[in-house]
């Protein structure tokens, strides 16, 4: 189609969930090709894919420490859990011949390259999708905020958060019939109502840095070119 592209650079954030498909744990190999499907039809219309990956399909941190576990431990294992499921999507993108590079916040050079943010938009003008691992290589954050940090700093257009519900709604559709989709919310309301979009620390970064955020599903087929070309998906937040 000739549908317009919105965007010139975009970081998408995807939860370590999103990989599990059907499974309680781990990655599904059918739904992580399909991802990378999509996201090399984003690349194919020309706008720049930078991509972070939680890891709450494998280990949380906050999860460990519940279960006794000291929480930077833990959050070290979340950290990792990033890394494995980068090197997944990075596999899957590279057997449809799209060029990807995993870099880690935590150094692992046998395994992947530094984030070195220079070379990341390197990567990024050369027309590779960056998988950026390892969260902010701090333990007490989070992917959001990673997602957020470094779409801030590579100069994106917008940060694309893929989640399995519509967007930003005023109350929990998974549990209210009445819940109702937000087109447009401001950064303030989210924090101030406690809406379910990101954690606080991220959802701040956005707002003191002008970064607009769309939260779409990630379950409708074509999703991302959807949420690519076509304001109308999900809920915008902004200022
Ligand atoms: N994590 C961390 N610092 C970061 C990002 C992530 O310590 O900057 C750890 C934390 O333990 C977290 C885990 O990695 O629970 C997995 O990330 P997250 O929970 O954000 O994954 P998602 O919910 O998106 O799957």
């Amino acid at each position: 189609s000739d549908s317009p592209v919105l965007y010139r650079r975009v970081m998408l954030k995807l939860s370590g969930e999103a990989l599990m498909g059907d499974l309680d744990y781990g990655i599904e190999p059918k739904v992580i090709k399909r991802i990378a499907h999509e996201i090399a039809e984003v690349q194919k219309l020309g706008i720049e894919v930078a991509l972070v990956i939680g890891g709450g399909n494998i280990f949380r941190g906050a999860g460990l420490a519940g279960a006794g576990m000291d929480r930077v431990t833990g959050d070290h294992m979340g950290m990792l859990a990033t890394v494995m499921n980068s090197l997944a999507i990075q596999d899957a993108l590279e057997q449809m011949n799209v060029y990807a590079r995993v870099m880690s916040a935590l150094k692992i050079h046998e395994v992947c390259e530094d984030y070195i943010r220079r070379r990341a938009i390197r990567h990024l003008e050369k027309g590779r999708v960056v998988i950026l691992a390892a969260g902010t290589g701090n333990p007490f954050f989070t992917t959001d905020t990673a997602a957020s940090l470094r779409a801030i700093e590579i100069g994106a257009d917008v940060l694309m958060k893929a989640t399995m519900v519509g967007g930003v709604y005023d109350m929990d559709p998974k549990t209210n019939a009445n819940a109702s989709l937000f087109d447009t919310v401001s950064f303030d309301k989210v924090l101030i109502d406690k809406l379910q979009v990101m954690d606080a620390t991220a959802v701040v970064m956005c707002r003191d840095n002008n970064l607009p955020l769309r939260v779409f599903s990630m379950n409708e087929d074509n999703a991302l070119v959807r949420a690519m070309t076509d304001k109308e998906v999900g809920t915008l937040v902004t200022a």
